[in-house]
């Protein structure tokens, strides 16, 4: 029996697996679901599916916080009885065009590191080999890089890193638990974004807060420069003036 483990690799190094509905593990990584979300698969997801942000989060999702950050973590429900995820059927998934950036990258894992000094991102990746995925017996062999482009990951990346960036600002500024009314602009800013919507009209922007050319107006009419813009405003009532990279 084939071992569980990580095997590192490079943008440009090939790797043997494809998925398809004719493996027989086709589906069984829908199963026994610990499925984080990103404000951007939220945001994907909620639109595809007609949804308020609201609805979205308490229809599809469940919500507990971090215990020693204190910030919002929001993971896909899965059904009572088997944690199966809700959007998965007989012939596959049915959000697939929408899926979250975690479904998108398996079985490749990957990490980035900023540099203190520079900001310059670097990526990782590894290959995770695991029993029940039984893909990395199919023939078919691509590159991390081809992998990403088949994916559609790069705006998934594109977001996920801005949410990385935060998670490392708060872990070197902000050491302490986020109390409870940075807990629920946190949720609010990144998570529901309807609702954050709803805020800024009602409260306008504060000065100061970066706005890198955009209005009011134009970050209201647009949910993807709207996430961003939520990005940047969370880092500003976070962290203030503190030097961002
Ligand atoms: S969103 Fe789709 S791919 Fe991801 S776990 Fe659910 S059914 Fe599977
Ligand atoms: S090959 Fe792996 S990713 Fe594809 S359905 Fe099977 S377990 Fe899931």
């Amino acid at each position: 029996m084939m071992e569980n483990d990580m095997l590192p690799l490079a943008r440009d190094d090939r790797f043997q697996f494809a998925c398809n509905p004719a493996v027989p593990c086709f589906n069984a990584c829908c199963r026994d679901l610990n499925q984080f979300l990103t404000p951007y698969d939220i945001y994907r997801l909620k639109s595809h599916l007609a949804l308020s942000s609201q609805d979205f989060l308490s229809r599809y999702t469940v919500e507990h916080l971090g215990p020693q950050t204190g910030l919002p973590v929001i993971s896909l429900k899965g059904d009572p009885e088997d944690l199966q995820c809700p959007f998965v059927s007989t012939t596959g998934c049915q959000v697939y065009a929408h899926r979250p950036s975690s479904c998108r990258i398996y079985p490749l894992a990957r990490a980035v590191t900023r540099s203190r000094e520079t900001g310059a991102l670097t990526e990782h990746f590894a290959l995770m080999r695991e029993d029940h995925c039984l893909g990395c017996r199919e023939t078919r062999t691509q590159t991390v890089a081809e992998w990403i482009e088949d994916q559609g990951l790069e705006p998934y990346n594109h977001f996920n890193d801005m949410l990385m960036e935060i998670i490392s600002l708060k872990n070197q500024y902000h050491p302490a638990p986020l109390d409870l009314r940075e807990q629920r602009m946190f949720r609010l800013a990144l998570y529901d974004l309807d609702g954050f919507r709803e805020h800024v009209k009602a409260h306008g922007i504060p000065d100061g807060v970066p706005m890198s050319g955009e209005t009011p107006e134009t970050l209201l009419a647009d949910d993807v420069k709207l996430l961003a813009f939520g990005h940047v405003w969370i880092k500003w009532t976070l962290f203030g003036e503190v030097p961002i990279p």
